[in-house]
């Protein structure tokens, strides 16, 4: 039997990352995470939680205190095709989407504790092989070891018009500005923080698909994926 690899998808945000992971995962069967997921039912656990003040700031301290008793897992695809996420076995999928959530996340992605804890959670998900991961920091820190490193990208003002779109479909009221500040405060937050900071891994593959149909992405990602599985299968002589 073929030997499975790890596939690492990172990019900024709403780059269409998660959509090809997804994608590939059903594909070749093998399992898909959503790391911004995890991160996202974290900070909704604060926001559950009174671990954030009236002014948005994040009760550090007690946050870092909770974070044994919040248990993340994903329940498998259903009849809509998406996996959904979920807190302490409830499901949140719908929840850890909305614009509240999607602000506060990066300041919660910046805290230490919370990335060691959740690193480690992906790191036990992908010890079988065989996983897709997309995220900001699969590539160097999660798995720095993955056969597949591709680094997805693409410009603000498009990623946030794939979003904004993507919540109107949802019924959510936002304006294009709120979506696009938000798009770039995320970048900006996701690229200068201390550890694990967006960057592309030296060994990941650039993907601009700014101008690429969801079907060219996929045929591109399933080449890619095909060469470095055949790769990992041949015996080194
Ligand atoms: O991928 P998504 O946009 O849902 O991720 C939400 C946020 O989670 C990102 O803006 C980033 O702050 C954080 N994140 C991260 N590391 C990851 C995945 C997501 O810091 N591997």
């Amino acid at each position: 039997m073929d030997k499975k690899i790890i596939v690492a998808l990172d990019g900024y945000s709403s780059s269409g990352k998660s959509t090809m992971a997804r994608e590939l995962a059903r594909r070749t069967g093998y399992v898909y995470v959503d790391s911004g997921a995890m991160y996202r039912a974290v900070t909704l656990y604060a926001l559950r939680h009174g671990l954030v003040t009236q002014d948005d700031a994040i009760r550090i301290p007690e946050l870092i205190e909770a974070l044994p008793s919040i248990d993340i897992s994903f329940a498998p695809a259903g009849a809509d095709g998406v996996q959904h996420t979920l807190l302490n076995g409830e499901d949140v999928e719908r929840e850890i989407r909305d614009m509240r959530v999607s602000n506060l996340v990066s300041p919660v992605a910046v805290i230490p504790e919370v990335r060691a804890r959740l690193t480690q959670l992906q790191k036990d998900f992908g010890k079988e092989r065989g996983i897709v991961m997309d995220g900001r920091d699969i590539g160097t820190t999660v798995f720095p070891d993955a056969e597949l490193k591709v680094f997805v990208g693409a410009s603000a003002e498009e990623r946030a018009r794939r979003r904004y779109k993507e919540l109107l479909d949802k019924g959510e009221k936002v304006s294009f500005e709120e979506v696009y500040a938000n798009v770039v405060e995320r970048d900006r937050i996701d690229s200068t923080r201390e550890v694990s900071p967006l960057r592309k891994a030296d060994d990941a593959i650039e993907l601009d698909n700014g101008d690429m149909t969801p079907e060219q992405q996929m045929e591109w990602l399933l080449e890619r994926f095909r060469e470095r599985t055949e790769q990992s299968n041949t015996p080194a002589r």
